[in-house]
């Protein structure tokens, strides 16, 4: 353990430390002062740990610190894993590979591979792939096809370990966890622990380090919430009222359904202001369009069904707006979560009808927090 919160004292090369200047990272997290340190050292490690706390750059920049000091392999035998249980995430963790690797003097090559998508391009561009990124399923498909070999893999890494397992892969992770070689290290993140994770654990890290970071590290306090009573069919003007007066240059906008999403979005965009939507209906390349236009500040509206409200990371998100609450008051803290992270100050609004006061104030109860509700029957949106 480390008391220094510094990058440069964890063991990482120059190249590495000026990368992580380039994203403005100017302390290490709790987690990766802990995680890389023993990570170098090539030791197993247990992180029980939730997006938001920093866990990504804490197995990405120790795998690729070690990759530079081992020898070049045969194409298409990769050198690390990373398993995870998203296209989104896997997506996600790939760009933070790219960024963080920027700057070494010989580049690593790095992909994300998922279902979803046509496999014909993935399987050409494993050429030559040290480290894969990639959601069982399709991994194996890949590994079927012979595009990709995994008896030469150094690490391991499972990324959200539990949401895999509650995402039905347990059988494609024991197929996989076969064909990778004895001698290896391993990392497993996994924001709980529970009776199949420990069974995991057992049986695939050898005396890990366990790292636990409480919490994400966005707090319930750094988010400004607030709620506006309102008519459902004034919800759509007064929805863009407040696009307009909080003059909002990027919002994420919550819908409970696909059919609402899209009709958000079709009414947003009659009245000039740019929108688009993120569900499971859109394709693929739609999703991670829209995701990737969003991020980049180019799109000024995202209206997203609780698709998005797990594990997708955009960075410092100013505003969200619930335009329907979701069921569960866990979704609710999701779903703003996406904002007010990593010590940002962040904004949700609630959009409530009379039908969902109730349940909103169940929410609230849950949260143990009260939220300000303002009226809004008084409120001018003519023009709106
Ligand atoms: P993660 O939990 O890996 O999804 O990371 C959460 C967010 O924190 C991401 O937006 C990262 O870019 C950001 N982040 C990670 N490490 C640091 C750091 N040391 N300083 C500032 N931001 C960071």
């Amino acid at each position: 353990m480390t008391n220094d919160s510094s990058f440069a004292s964890l063991g990482l090369s120059a190249p590495l430390l000026k990368a992580i200047d380039l994203q403005h990272y100017t302390e290490a997290y709790p987690i990766q002062a802990e995680v890389i340190p023993a990570a170098l050292a090539g030791k197993d490690i247990l992180g029980i740990a939730q997006t938001g706390s920093g866990k990504t750059a804490s197995f990405v920049l120790p795998i690729l610190e070690l990759l530079t000091k081992t020898p070049a392999a045969k194409s298409r035998y990769i050198k690390a894993l990373v398993l995870v249980p998203t296209r989104e995430l896997a997506a996600q963790v790939g760009e933070v590979f790219q960024q963080l690797g920027s700057k070494l003097p010989q580049k690593i090559k790095t992909l994300a591979v998922f279902g979803g998508v046509s496999i014909n391009p993935q399987m050409m561009a494993l050429h030559g792939v040290e480290i894969l990124i990639a959601t069982p399923g399709r991994l194996l498909d890949l590994i079927d096809s012979k595009a990709v070999h995994l008896s030469e893999v150094k690490i391991l890494v499972l990324d959200e370990a539990d949401k895999m397992l509650n995402l039905g892969f347990k059988e494609e992770m024991t197929k996989l966890f076969a064909l990778l070689p004895a001698k290896r290290q391993n990392m497993l993140f996994s924001a709980t622990l529970g009776k199949e994770i420990d069974s995991i654990t057992e049986f695939l890290l050898q005396n890990p380090v366990r790292i636990e970071i409480k919490g994400e590290t966005f707090s319930i306090d750094s988010i400004d919430q607030s709620a506006y009573l309102v008519a459902e069919e004034r919800k759509s003007p007064l929805l863009r009222y407040l696009i307009k007066k909080q003059e909002m240059k990027q919002v994420l906008v919550f819908t409970s359904s696909v059919h609402k999403a899209d009709s958000v979005v079709k009414k947003l965009n009659a009245n000039g202001i740019q929108a688009v939507a993120l569900h499971s209906e859109k394709s693929q390349g739609a999703r991670t369009e829209a995701l990737r236009s969003f991020k980049a500040g180019k799109l000024r509206v995202l209206v997203a069904t609780d698709l998005a409200s797990r594990g997708i990371d955009i960075q410092s998100l100013p505003f969200v707006i619930n335009y329907e609450l979701p069921r569960s008051p866990k979704d609710y803290i999701h779903r703003i979560g996406r904002t007010g992270r990593a010590a940002s100050v962040g904004i949700a609004i609630s959009l409530i009808s009379p039908a969902s006061e109730h349940h909103f104030k169940v929410i609230q109860k849950k949260m143990g927090k009260q939220i300000v509700m303002h009226q809004t029957d008084d409120l001018d949106l003519k023009g709106f």
